[in-house]
Formats: C-alpha cells, sequence, structure tokens
C-alpha cells in the first residue's frame, strides 16, 4: 500500500522534504498556507528590480551533498561570487569577521582588540577561563574585551534585540567564526587572511532571485502542492491524519511539519499546559527587509554588518545587484537592509514610509547614495525570522520535541525544530527525515 505523507507548510524544508520523497515515489501533499510557495526564501520583482523579501540570501554550505543538491536543482541558473563583505566601525569599513581585518582600526582601538585577545588567549591555555555560563561570556571568552565591546557585543545585541548575557552559548560553535590567534596576529599587523572559509566562495540564481531555488526544486511536483491552505487543525481519526482549514481537508498516513510551532499549537486539542508554556515562552525575532532601487552604482561589498544602532537601525546591508547581474535593470543597483523588531519595540510601530525614510538617510550618511538616485522602494516584513536561543531554550524545547514525538509528529525546519538553520541545514534535516523513512 502507497503510504501518504502531509506536509505542513511550503517553505524550504516543506518542499524539499516533498521533492525528496515523491522522487522515491512516495504520495505527498504539502498543505501551505500563503498563495506562494517560498516561505522565508521568496523573492519579488517590482521596477525591473528583485529582492528577497525574507532578508538577503546567499547559497553555502560545509556540507557538500547539500550544497551540490542546491546547485544542481539550479542547473545553469547560478552566478558565482566572492564574498567581499564588510563592517562598518565608526565610518570605517573594516573587513569581515572583524578579527580578519583589525588593520584598518584606528592605532588605540587594534592595541585593545590585539592586547585584550591575547591576555584571553594565554589564560585561556592555561585554564583560568570557566566554562561561559552565556553567550556574553563566550564572546568574551574567544575574542577578549577589545573585539568584544567594539564589535561582537554591540552587533549581536542589536541583530538578537536582546542580551547576549541572557541568551545561551550552546549553538555558537561553528555558526560565529572563532579565530586561530596566529589569524588574528597576522590580521592585526597587516598581513590578508581569510576568515569562515566556507562561505568565502558562494552563489546566488542568477534570475529571480532566492526564491528560484525552491521553485526549482518544486518542478515536477507541482501538482502536489495546495497552496492557499492555512492548516489550523490536524487530527488523527480511524487510523489517518487530517488536516483542515476550517473548509477542505486533506488525508495522509503521516505527517511533517515545516511549520512554526506557535502555528502548530492551536492546530491540536490535546496540548498539555506545561507544552504550551513552553511554546509560548520560545523566543523569536521577526524581520524588515527594506529595498531601495537606485540609478547607478553601489561599491563592490557583497554585504555590510552596521553594529552602531546611531548610524542605522538596520543591523545588515546587502547589495543583491553584486551576488546577480540579472536583478537590476542596466545601469541601476539594488540594496537590501534588514532589521530585527519584536512586536510593540520602536521598529514595529514604524510605518513603512518613516521605515524607508530612515534607511535612505542612513545609506546616505553612510555614503553609499543620495536622494536623487532612488528609483524604487519596498518593505517587507517577516514575523519568524530569527530563533533567538534565550536560557531557557533547551529546557523547553525538550518538553516540546517530547511531546511531539510520541504524537508521531515530525518536526523538520526552521521554526518547526525551532533551531538557527540556515538553507541548507534544512535540507540536511529533510534528507535525514526522508532517509530514516526508506
Ligand atoms: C534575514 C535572513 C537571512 C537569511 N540568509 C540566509 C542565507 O544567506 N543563506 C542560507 O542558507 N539561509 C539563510 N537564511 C535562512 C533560511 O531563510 C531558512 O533556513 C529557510 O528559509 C527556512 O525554511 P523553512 O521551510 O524551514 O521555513 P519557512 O521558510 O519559515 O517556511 C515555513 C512555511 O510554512 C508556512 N506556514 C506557516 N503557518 C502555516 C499553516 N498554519 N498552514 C500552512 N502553512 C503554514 C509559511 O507560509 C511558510 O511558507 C536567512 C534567514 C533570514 C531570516
Amino acid at each position: 500500500m502507497l503510504v501518504r505523507t502531509l506536509i505542513l507548510g511550503g517553505g524550504l524544508s516543506g518542499i524539499t522534504l516533498a521533492h525528496l520523497l515523491h522522487s522515491r515515489g512516495q504520495q505527498v501533499t504539502v498543505l501551505e498556507a500563503d498563495e506562494r510557495i517560498g516561505g522565508l526564501c521568496r523573492s519579488r520583482t517590482d521596477n525591473g528590480f528583485t529582492f528577497d523579501t525574507g532578508g538577503s540570501h546567499i547559497i553555502f554550505s560545509r556540507d557538500t551533498e547539500v550544497l551540490e543538491f542546491m546547485q544542481n536543482v539550479l542547473s545553469s541558473n547560478r552566478e558565482k561570487r566572492t564574498r567581499n563583505t564588510r563592517i562598518m566601525y565608526r565610518n570605517i569599513l573594516v573587513k569581515y569577521p572583524f578579527e580578519n581585518g583589525l588593520a584598518a582600526l584606528p592605532k588605540d582601538d587594534l592595541f585593545f582588540c590585539i592586547n585584550e585577545f591575547i591576555k584571553t588567549y594565554v589564560k585561556s591555555e592555561k585554564g583560568e577561563i570557566p566554562p561561559p555560563a552565556n553567550f556574553a561570556e563566550w564572546i568574551y571568552a574567544t575574542f577578549g574585551k577589545g573585539i568584544a565591546d567594539l564589535y561582537m557585543i554591540p552587533y549581536n545585541e542589536k541583530i538578537w534585540n536582546y542580551p547576549p548575557a541572557s541568551m545561551s552559548a550552546h549553538w555558537v560553535e561553528g555558526r560565529v567564526p572563532r579565530p586561530p590567534v596566529e589569524d588574528v596576529i597576522k590580521s592585526a599587523i597587516g598581513i590578508e587572511t581569510e576568515g569562515y572559509t566556507h562561505q568565502s566562495v558562494f552563489t546566488y540564481p542568477a534570475e529571480g532571485g532566492i526564491e528560484a531555488l525552491v521553485t526549482s526544486i518544486a518542478r515536477g511536483i507541482e501538482d502536489c502542492i495546495v497552496t492557499g491552505f492555512p492548516v489550523r487543525s490536524l487530527t488523527f481519526r480511524d487510523g489517518a491524519w487530517e488536516a483542515s482549514d476550517g473548509k477542505r481537508t486533506h488525508r495522509g498516513d503521516r505527517v511533517i511539519s515545516t511549520i512554526p510551532l506557535q502555528h502548530l499549537m492551536p492546530c491540536l486539542d490535546n496540548v498539555p499546559v506545561s507544552v504550551q508554556d513552553a511554546i509560548r515562552a520560545l523566543r523569536y525575532n521577526s524581520v524588515c527587509c527594506v529595498q531601495v532601487g537606485i540609478r547607478g552604482t553601489v561599491p563592490d561589498i557583497s554585504w555590510l554588518y552596521i553594529p552602531d544602532r546611531e548610524q542605522s537601525l538596520a543591523n545588515r546591508i546587502s547589495f543583491p545587484s553584486n551576488f546577480s547581474s540579472h536583478v537590476a535593470p542596466a545601469g541601476h543597483a539594488g540594496i537590501l537592509a534588514e532589521i530585527t523588531y519584536n512586536e510593540g519595540d520602536e521598529v514595529s510601530r514604524m510605518t513603512d514610509s518613516e521605515l524607508v525614510t530612515h534607511v535612505i538617510k542612513s545609506l546616505e550618511q553612510m555614503g553609499f547614495l543620495t536622494q536623487e538616485q532612488v528609483v524604487h522602494t519596498a518593505v517587507d516584513r517577516q514575523k519568524f525570522a530569527y530563533v533567538v536561543y534565550d536560557l531557557a531554550y533547551l529546557e523547553n524545547i525538550r518538553i516540546i520535541r517530547e511531546f511531539f514525538e510520541a504524537q508521531g509528529i515530525t518536526l523538520v525546519g526552521r521554526f518547526s525544530k525551532f533551531e538557527y538553520l540556515n538553507m541548507d541545514g534544512c535540507i540536511r534535516q529533510a534528507m535525514e527525515c526522508v532517509r530514516n523513512w526508506s
């Protein structure tokens, strides 16, 4: 008997799962709330400018199987680029990661960074630094007070919209670049070094923005995807799962959820209070993406981190027309600013037009454009953008996963697994899930 799998959510995770199961001859139905698939990996083209609506995306991975999968599905629709990323530190463009660009700092700051880095390194080698109890302690123990105070702490406070001292440190290894001491010393005296190397060359769809990755994976399985279907209830009845949007019902023998846990919870009628409390306690950030199309050119920078809130509310600015030559009209360029926020804060209360005005003004002050060059603007907001690992995360997620496992509901993807997963992590989870079932 053929088994039918119901997949909740048609973002990258849901579509990859469907593609993999379908290619093994299995029956699948993807239920996606929106009218279009893609989730955070969606893009829009207006006035000749293509922007990613869930923040600027690039394709990179240490995982060669996953990287090949992404590149193969895009086939010839991809361009390859060498990363040229900067950090805006007091109007100086410092090479990224910061510890690989120290020579660009004013001499006093450079001394502060290298002196504290070496002191910390020596202490650590002597075993004098206790294991970090939170993310801030990890930053100080890894980089020393100089790099921490000048860049790592302010930048992380800004992107997470949450104090690093209130965040867990369990996730940082492999995510936040940990520098070899030789590289930091070389960079301080001006010898070129490269950090975070698995990302130093990346690819991007030539046409269609990052959404082209998801639509390429969906090719051939379009009939298995139901859009405009917000799952509102999920029940196990007479040996099968039933998912309903209140009007229509789809049935399956097993179910994989890739939708945010906060959306899955109200679909079930048997969630214990302890699990409900754990889900409500999970922290996440939203992101607002301000898109600016200009006449003329932008510097040859891939993207730029901005730790200083006074310089801009945006934590990162990307230049997508440097990723592909097809995402802006000839003689024009695109700039994408990302601002993280939480419901109820200052940014969440700003209108689109206030956000655009702010971003253009800050871009002008940083010297990236003049008002007169702007020919296109748009704003997109994503409610679920970043998982924030607070100190209660590990206990909350344990309670949640135990419950869903006992229910027989498999969780895959960024806000279903509730992990800081990039695209490669989502695809890896989908591959493992399908392998375990075959
Ligand atoms: C600012 C930013 C930049 C990023 N940059 C990169 C990058 O450069 N490289 C990289 O590899 N990764 C990057 N990522 C991560 C990447 O976007 C995610 O890993 C990936 O898109 C997550 O896919 P997903 O399918 O798990 O989740 P989602 O994309 O969130 O998909 C979930 C889907 O479920 C649907 N849904 C929700 N509720 C329901 C419901 N009740 N019923 C039916 N459907 C529902 C949603 O509409 C959505 O389509 C970035 C993320 C952000 C926020």
